[in-house]
């Protein structure tokens, strides 16, 4: 560990491995992804191959040691060359954390192990139509009935629907109650009454799965309950403070990514007899971007160091809101200045930054919007000066 680089000799060993995939196996795919929007099952076997699920897990369940920096690290080195690549990891940590963090020890021996293995990948479904950044508004419903419970509504926007194996369904088995009402469940993919609706054709991250579930009398047993009755509301906001700095780390590999290709794009690009990285006004729009991947990059280690050293309540909720409004700002930024480097040839498809500023803007949107975290962050704030 140095002053220059936070990460033990270890931690870089496993940066490497995922730094040479990346450039080796998952940037000549990148393009194709985004063109076919098809699904990477080749880049989940590369996963699987490298063992990549398991940092996100411990070794009691199959992992290879639940690393929430290592976890952001990895994501972020393969959102570099390809940002659906990066978000099938983010996702499999969305989709498991309810499970992690309130699974009984039955219900993590059931789903965990073939988690880590990345044999069955995750989903996380709290949206509905009517319910977004107002999660109190949703509709769906779980009644309990015998050793069961019936669901009945349905989600929007899920990310991984129709390849995920199991989905961690928020609905209200109180629905008079607002937040209070809410309860978590896992709903694996084969439940009867269960369906996969549309898959949206989107502006960005087009190889990942963005659709529709639908719960129609869904049964379900009632061990699929996560934590108690009542308990949802909390679970999904303590699973969002520790996934949010995987959309962070999803945007600094965009940010990074963009901006390598810029440097070397205006080293050799000549107009006025000189690379244009020597006219100053590219050569500040540079100095810009790398300023910005290095100071997004140094909070999301932060939050990463704090969720490993067990950093928990209001200081998490902060700074893991900061790294998702910071780290998708920054990405926004430095993707639209990449493609203003390469003037022309930035718009082209021929060339990758367009596609990284299709997928940037993602960032700012999903696991709660970047108005919703500047909310999230003034409350904490609020709360932390009243106490
Ligand atoms: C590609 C993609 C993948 C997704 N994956 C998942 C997933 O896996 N699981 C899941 O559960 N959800 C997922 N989502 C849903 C995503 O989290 C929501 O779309 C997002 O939280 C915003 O909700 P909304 O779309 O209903 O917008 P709305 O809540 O309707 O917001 C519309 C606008 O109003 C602003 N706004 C709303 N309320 C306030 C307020 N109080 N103050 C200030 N501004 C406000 C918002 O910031 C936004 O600009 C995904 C979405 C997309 C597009």
């Amino acid at each position: 560990m140095s002053a220059l680089d936070p990460l033990s000799d270890e931690q870089r060993e496993i940066r490497g491995l995922v730094r040479a995939l990346a450039r080796e196996r998952v940037a000549p795919r990148a393009a194709e992804i985004d063109a076919s929007g098809e699904f990477p099952w080749d880049i989940v076997e590369l996963l699987r191959e490298n063992d990549l699920f398991g940092v996100m897990f411990d070794e009691e369940y199959g992992g290879i040691g639940a690393s929430a920096l290592m976890t952001l690290v990895s994501v972020e080195e393969l959102s570099t060359v390809c940002a659906t690549s990066g978000l099938i990891l983010a996702t499999q940590e969305l989709g498991s954390l309810g499970i992690k963090l309130a699974g009984t020890p039955e219900q993590k021996e059931r789903f965990l192990p073939r988690l880590a293995s990345g044999e069955w990948l995750a989903a996380y479904a709290l949206t509905e139509p009517g319910s977004g950044s107002d999660s109190a508004a949703m509709r769906t419903t779980a009644r309990r009935d015998g050793d069961e419970y019936v669901l009945d509504g349905g989600k929007r926007f899920i990310t991984n629907a129709g390849v995920a194996s199991v989905y961690v369904v928020f609905a209200k088995t109180d629905p008079e109650l607002g937040h209070d009402g809410i309860s978590a469940f896992v709903v694996e993919a084969d439940a009867p009454g269960f369906q996969v609706g549309r898959i949206e054709p989107k502006l960005g991250i087009k190889g990942s799965t963005t659709g529709e579930l639908f719960f129609d009398g869904c049964r379900i047993p009632a061990s699929n309950l996560l934590g108690a009755e009542g308990e949802g509301f909390k679970l999904a906001m303590r699973i969002l403070d520790r996934s949010r700095p995987g959309i962070a780390a999803q945007a600094v590999g965009l940010a990074q990514g963009a901006t390598d290709y810029a440097v070397e794009y205006a080293k050799t690009r000549v107009t006025m007899g000189k690379p244009i990285g020597e006219h100053q006004l590219i050569a500040g729009m540079l100095a810009d971007m790398a300023t910005g991947c290095e100071t997004a990059r140094n909070l999301l280690y932060k939050v990463g160091r704090m969720i490993d050293e067990g950093v928990d309540g209001s200081e998490l909720t902060r700074l893991s809101a900061m790294a998702k409004l910071y780290c998708s700002d920054v990405a926004m930024r430095v993707t639209t200045d990449a493609v203003q480097v390469l003037g022309g040839y930035g718009y082209m498809k021929e060339y990758p930054v367009e596609r990284m500023l299709r997928d940037a803007k993602i960032t700012q949107i999903y696991e709660g919007t970047n108005q919703i975290q500047r909310l999230v962050i003034a409350r904490e704030l609020l709360k932390a000066h009243d106490a």
